[in-house]
């Protein structure tokens, strides 16, 4: 199987015989099971998988096959399919299957994809590292003594190891783009509201979107021409028609970057040089690329762990062992259930943080904690958007570093949390902002460009960062 790069190339070659979908599901199973030590899935659905993969080509022999038809994808161990486990990579949720589909993969199937799996994640999209997963780490592919990333990190090394053609995740301070730019794969988190959230399990719900992970900007477009737009279920979308995701010639643009984010302390001198090249690049290129102070960035992490773990602690209050998932032996009354459950059911970073956001939320520091962060919030909000009245875009590294090795910082919170530093500010002003992959890698491992838009920019900023990956040319064409 030649190396996948876009699924049109694919899909010609399904139409005129190259290939077909059962042969790709094979190799993608072949190669799962060679990749396994990385631990990337929780579970494959092989027979499900190939089963389907006969339907679809019956389907493209007749000429009546959907808009992604045969495309494999891999979904995050939170996103609901009815019939099919679902755990957060969490024990918690230890054999439990959904009732329900999720809106995004109903959107998908009706278009003809093909499920190959469920993906390992950290516990309850928890994480940058995929450390806290209850079912081990996830392995980088490019280095295995290193973190893919989090907390979608199994979805972004099935992407990088060629073990699916694309994988949606879940980004509510990166969880997407984080892990596409520690494996060099492509993320995208859409404006808030553009993705149905039915069938996502929460934990920050005003922070929460779905995205897919893939090998090109082209791909990333597709999917989200399938799956945005208003669903009755999810009363927090848009209301308006989503946008149709065709990708333009962008023209030339007014790009900021933020001072903060080359010159700050703690970024890798590699990522620093990158980005200024970058820049040269992008101005010989004609755009308009200037730098802008952004002195806020301090805040940025505060406010997302204040309001984050205040949403997790109420979205969480559901797992007690009663309804569903794990239930301790151990438990001899309702309370000793609640409590046993809860405490053999969690891992450690879940449990700190319904620990911090009950504390936020409690009587005597709510109005010191969160209705505070609630106003650095909209601050944050008004500050980007200033910027982004001005600017098309606003670039800045996705992370301030390459992928770190296993455990580096796995027993200090505060340096995981940090991790997040640029990610955080598209979920906390709920704008759209996508990471592709840096062009020269850093002693073998990829880092990410992001590019932030204002709301509902999606598609504009999906062109550009589309030009600005074929001009990089960093996926194999
Ligand atoms: N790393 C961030 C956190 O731990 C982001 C998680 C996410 O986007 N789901 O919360």
């Amino acid at each position: 199987m030649e190396a996948y790069s876009r699924y049109s190339t694919y899909r010609s070659n399904l139409i005129d015989g190259t290939t077909t979908c059962v042969a790709t599901v094979q190799e993608f199973l072949k190669r799962a099971e060679e990749k396994k030590h990385l631990n990337a899935f929780l579970e494959l659905w092989p027979e499900e998988a190939l089963q389907r993969a006969k339907e679809i080509d019956a389907q493209i022999q007749s000429g009546n096959a959907g808009k992604l038809a045969g495309m494999v994808i891999a979904l995050k161990d939170n996103i609901c399919y009815a019939g099919h486990r679902v755990s957060n990579s969490s024990k918690i949720l230890l054999g439990f299957e959904s009732l329900y589909s999720s809106t995004v993969t109903e959107r998908l199937l009706a278009e003809g994809v093909i499920f190959i799996g469920r993906t390992n994640c950290d516990e309850f999209a928890m994480g940058a590292s995929n450390e806290n997963s209850a079912y081990g780490p996830v392995l980088n592919a490019d280095d295995e003594q290193r973190v893919p990333g989090g907390s979608s990190g199994g979805s972004a090394v099935a992407v990088q190891a060629g073990l699916c053609h694309a994988a949606l995740g879940s980004d509510t301070g990166g969880s997407i783009r984080q892990p596409a730019s520690f494996t060099g794969t492509v993320g995208f988190k859409p404006t808030y509201g553009t993705i149905s959230r039915h069938g996502l399990l929460a934990y920050a719900s005003s922070f929460d979107q779905i995205g897919p992970i893939t090998r090109s900007v082209e791909d990333t477009a597709l999917l989200c021409s399938v799956m945005a737009g208003p669903d009755a279920y999810d009363a927090t979308m848009i209301q308006k028609p989503a946008p149709d995701f065709a990708l333009t010639s962008p023209g030339k643009k007014k790009i900021a970057y933020l001072r903060e984010c080359i010159e700050g302390e703690g970024i890798s001198p590699e990522i620093v040089t990158g980005m200024k090249k970058l820049i040269a690049n992008l101005q010989a290129q004609g755009h308009q690329v200037e730098e802008v102070s952004f002195p806020y960035i301090d805040y940025l992490v505060p406010c997302y762990y204040v309001l984050t773990t205040a949403e997790a602690s109420s979205n969480l209050a559901r797992y007690q062992g009663l309804h569903y998932g794990y239930r301790s032996a151990n438990a001899t009354d309702l309370e000793s259930s609640f409590k046993k459950s809860r405490s053999e059911g969690f891992g450690p970073e879940v449990k700190r943080r319904i620990m911090l956001g009950t504390f936020v939320l409690s009587e005597g520091f709510y109005d010191a904690y969160y209705t505070k962060a609630q106003k650095v919030r909209r601050f944050i909000t008004n500050k980007t958007e200033d910027i982004l009245k001005n600017f098309d875009f606003i670039l800045m590294p996705t992370t301030p570093t390459p992928a770190f090795k296993i455990g580096e910082k796995a027993n200090n919170p505060v340096a995981m949390y940090l991790a997040d530093i640029f990610t955080v500010q598209a979920n906390i002003t709920g704008m759209p902002a996508i990471s592709i992959p840096g062009p020269t890698k850093i002693g073998g491992l990829s880092w990410g460009i992001q590019l932030m838009a204002a709301r509902r920019n999606d598609v504009e900023l999906l062109s550009f960062a589309h030009s600005l990956q074929e001009s990089t040319a960093t996926h194999e064409a």
